[in-house]
C-alpha cells in the first residue's frame, strides 16, 4: 500500500515517548488559524512510499528507541491516509515497534478503528474547547475531535491531550478547565501537553504566498505555559517541556 510522505524526522523526541521515528504525513482537510505546517496541507503531493519501505526505514533506527520509543505518525492529517498508517501501525506491531499516532481526530471511519487497532498510543490535538472558537479557527465543528475522542476511549488506547496555547484566543481559565473536564470524563487519558505558540512557520506562509491567520498574535512565554499548568493543577507529561 502506498502513501504520501512529507518529511521524516529519524530521532523525534517531542512526539511521543520516548525516541521516535516521525512520518509527517501530508495532506490535511483543516485549515487551523495557527498550523506550523501548511505545506502538508495539499493531498497527494509529497514521497510517495509503500508501508513496508516506511517500516522497514524506521526499524533502522530501532537501537534508538529504547523502552518507550517507536514510531510516530503525524502530519498534515494522519487519518486522511488512514487505510496507509493502518498497514504502518500494522508492519510495526508486527516487528514489536511502539505506534503513536498524532492526529486531530477530525474523521472516524472504518480505516480510521483498523488503525486504532494497531495504535499504542494517541496525541489528540484539541485546538479549543470552545465550539465557536473552534469552528471559527479550525474550520469543522469541535464534535469530530470529541467524536474521536469516544471511540479511543472505547479501545481504551493511552492517550495525550494536546493544546497549543496562544495568547488572547485560548489562554484562559475556562479553557484549561473543560480541558481538564475531558481528561476526567475519558479513562484513556492520562495526560495534558499544553504547547507555546510560536510564529516561526511565517517563512513557510511566505513561500507559499499565502498570509498567516495569526502572524498579529504575540508569541506564547513558555514559562507562562507552563506556569497555567501548574495554576490548573494539570497532569502533565515527561516529554513536554
Ligand atoms: S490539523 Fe495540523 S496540519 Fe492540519 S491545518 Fe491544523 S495544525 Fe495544520
Amino acid at each position: 500500500m502506498t502513501g504520501f510522505i512529507h518529511s521524516i524526522q529519524s530521532l523525534g523526541t517531542v512526539d511521543g515517548p520516548g525516541v521516535r521515528f516521525v512520518a509527517f504525513l501530508q495532506g490535511c482537510p483543516l485549515r487551523c488559524s495557527c498550523c506550523h505546517n501548511p505545506d502538508t496541507w495539499e493531498a497527494g503531493s509529497g514521497t510517495a512510499t509503500t508501508a513496508a519501505a516506511l517500516v522497514d526505514k524506521a526499524a533502522q533506527f530501532r537501537d534508538y528507541f529504547g523502552k518507550k520509543g517507536g514510531v510516530t505518525l503525524s502530519g498534515g492529517e494522519p487519518l486522511m491516509q488512514a487505510g496507509f498508517a493502518a498497514e504502518v501501525f500494522r508492519l510495526c506491531r508486527e516487528r514489536g515497534i511502539h505506534t503513536c499516532l498524532d492526529t486531530s481526530g477530525v474523521c472516524v471511519n472504518d480505516d480510521t478503528r483498523r488503525l486504532l487497532s494497531s495504535c499504542d498510543r494517541v496525541l489528540l490535538d484539541i485546538k479549543y474547547t470552545d465550539d465557536t472558537l473552534y469552528r471559527r479557527h479550525v474550520g469543522m465543528p469541535l464534535q469530530n475531535a470529541l467524536d474521536f475522542l469516544s471511540v479511543v476511549n472505547e479501545q481504551h488506547i493511552p492517550t495525550t491531550l494536546r493544546q497549543v496555547v496562544i495568547p488572547t484566543v485560548n489562554d484562559t481559565d475556562e479553557n484549561f478547565a473543560a480541558l481538564r473536564r475531558l481528561a476526567h470524563e475519558h479513562a484513556c487519558v492520562d495526560g495534558i501537553e499544553l504547547l507555546p505558540f510560536r510564529k516561526i512557520c511565517q517563512v513557510k506562509y511566505d513561500e507559499l504566498g499565502i498570509s498567516f491567520p495569526f502572524a498579529h498574535i504575540p508569541e506564547a512565554d513558555p514559562a507562562a505555559v507552563r506556569q497555567w499548568e501548574k495554576q490548573s493543577n494539570m497532569q502533565t507529561i515527561p516529554w513536554a517541556f
